[in-house]
């Protein structure tokens, strides 16, 4: 499930294209919504939740719930065949 987005979204929209490489982001109809399956909390591709970093409120993204970093890894490998993970 790694990080879901609440309703303190204020919609500015400074997250989605931080997830460049998953593209688990999308504008909903009130709020922005991650897609739980391509969300592996940015293992795989950079050292911190890159939306997390960029929000401007406290918890509108929260971790839900918590995975293993095994479990992201492997959710990783599944979206990215082929390629080695950073
Ligand atoms: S934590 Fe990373 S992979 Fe997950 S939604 Fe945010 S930017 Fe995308
Ligand atoms: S950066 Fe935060 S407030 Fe802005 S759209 Fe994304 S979740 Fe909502």
């Amino acid at each position: 499930m790694a990080y879901k987005i609440t309703e303190e979204c204020i919609s500015c929209g400074a997250c989605e294209s931080e997830c460049d490489v998953n593209s688990a982001i999308t504008e909903g109809e009130t709020i922005f919504e991650i897609e739980a399956d391509k969300c592996t909390e940015c293992v795989g591709n950079y050292d911190s939740p890159k939306c997390v970093d960029v929000c401007p409120i406290d918890e509108a993204i929260v971790q839900d719930p918590k995975e293993s970093k095994e479990q992201l890894l492997e959710k990783w490998k599944k979206l990215h065949p082929g390629e080695t993970p950073k």
